[in-house]
C-alpha cells in the first residue's frame, strides 16, 4: 500500500467516537475481574476458615469415641465424661454449621423495610429475653417516640445476639443496660455491659467469622465466634451501622446507629 492509500486505509477503519469511553470499558472490566477474583478469595478464605473450625472439634469427637472404643469395657468410669464432651462439642458443631448456613444465605437476601417506632421494638425485646437470663437488663428508652427504618426481625436478632454477648462476657450480677436516644439525628441503640471489656486490638477483629477473643476461649465460654459476624452482616442489610466503644468505668458498649430512609415512610 502507498503513503496515500494507507491513510485513506486508516480513516476507513472505524474510530470510536470516544475514545475515552473505550480506555472506560478497559478500567471497567479490570475492576470487574478484580472485584470476582476478591470474591473467589473471599469464598475460599470462608470455606477454609469452615473447614478449619469444624475439623477441630470433629478430631476431638472422633478421639473420644476411639478412646471409648479401646478403653470403655475396661474402665467404663471413662464412658460419661467422654459422652459429655461429644455432646457438647456435637451442639457446638451444630451451632456453628446453622450459623454458617444463616451467613452464607445472607450473601444473597434482600429484606422488607418498614419506618417503625424502635423503642416499641426494643422494649419488646428485652421483655422476651429478660426471662431468660437472671441477669438484669435496665432500659433507658428516650421519652420521645424514635422512629427508623428497619427490618423488625432483624433488628430483633440483632438486639438478642448483642444481649446474649453482654450477659455471656459480664459477671451474673452485673446489670447490662439499653438504652435508646438520638445522637446527631440518628435514632441510635447502645447495649452496655460491665465485663472485662475489649482490648482496642480485639476491637478491630471481633466482626471478623470465628474471632474470638483469648479470653473466652481460654475460660471455655460457649461461642462459636460467627454471632458478631452475622451481627453486622444484618446490620449491614438494615443499611445501618454499629461500633463498639469502652463502658466506662468498664465494660462493653456496642452501638447502633439505624437509618431514617423517608421514601420508605409509604410502608408504615
Ligand atoms: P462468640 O460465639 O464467641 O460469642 P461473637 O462473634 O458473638 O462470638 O463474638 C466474638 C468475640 O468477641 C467473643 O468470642 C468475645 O471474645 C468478644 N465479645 C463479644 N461481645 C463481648 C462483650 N460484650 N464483652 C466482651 N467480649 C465480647
Amino acid at each position: 500500500i502507498n503513503h496515500a492509500e494507507s491513510l485513506s486505509y486508516r480513516e476507513a477503519l472505524p474510530v470510536p467516537a470516544n475514545p475515552v469511553e473505550v480506555h472506560d470499558l478497559g478500567t471497567e472490566i479490570n475492576q470487574l475481574l478484580q472485584s470476582l477474583n476478591e470474591q473467589a478469595l473471599r469464598d475460599h478464605q470462608f470455606v477454609s476458615d469452615a473447614s478449619h473450625e469444624l475439623r477441630t472439634p470433629l478430631t476431638a469427637i472422633r478421639g473420644h469415641i476411639s478412646l471409648i472404643k479401646r478403653r470403655g469395657d475396661q474402665h467404663p468410669e471413662i464412658i460419661p465424661k467422654s459422652l459429655k464432651f461429644i455432646d457438647n462439642e456435637s451442639e457446638r458443631m451444630q451451632k456453628m454449621v446453622e450459623s454458617l448456613l444463616r451467613l452464607s444465605r445472607m450473601d444473597h437476601v434482600s429484606i422488607e423495610m418498614n419506618y417503625v417506632d424502635v423503642n416499641q421494638i426494643v422494649q419488646d425485646t428485652i421483655d422476651n429475653y429478660q426471662p431468660n437470663i437472671s441477669q438484669p437488663i435496665h432500659a433507658d428508652m428516650a421519652t420521645k417516640v424514635m422512629m427508623a427504618t428497619v427490618n423488625t426481625d432483624s433488628l430483633q436478632q440483632i438486639l438478642i445476639a448483642l444481649l446474649n454477648n453482654a450477659n455471656k462476657y459480664s459477671p451474673a450480677d452485673a446489670p447490662i443496660t439499653v438504652t435508646t436516644s438520638m445522637v446527631h439525628g440518628a435514632p441510635t441503640i447502645q447495649i452496655a455491659d460491665l465485663g472485662a471489656g475489649i482490648s482496642d486490638d480485639d476491637k478491630a477483629h471481633i466482626f471478623e467469622r470465628f474471632y474470638r477473643v483469648d479470653q473466652a476461649r481460654s475460660q471455655k465460654i460457649p461461642g462459636t465466634g460467627l454471632g458478631l459476624a452475622i451481627v453486622e452482616r444484618l446490620v449491614h442489610l438494615n443499611q445501618a451501622e454499629i461500633s463498639v466503644t469502652d463502658h466506662q468505668p468498664h465494660g462493653t458498649s456496642f452501638n447502633i446507629k439505624l437509618s431514617v430512609n423517608h421514601s420508605e415512610k409509604t410502608s408504615e
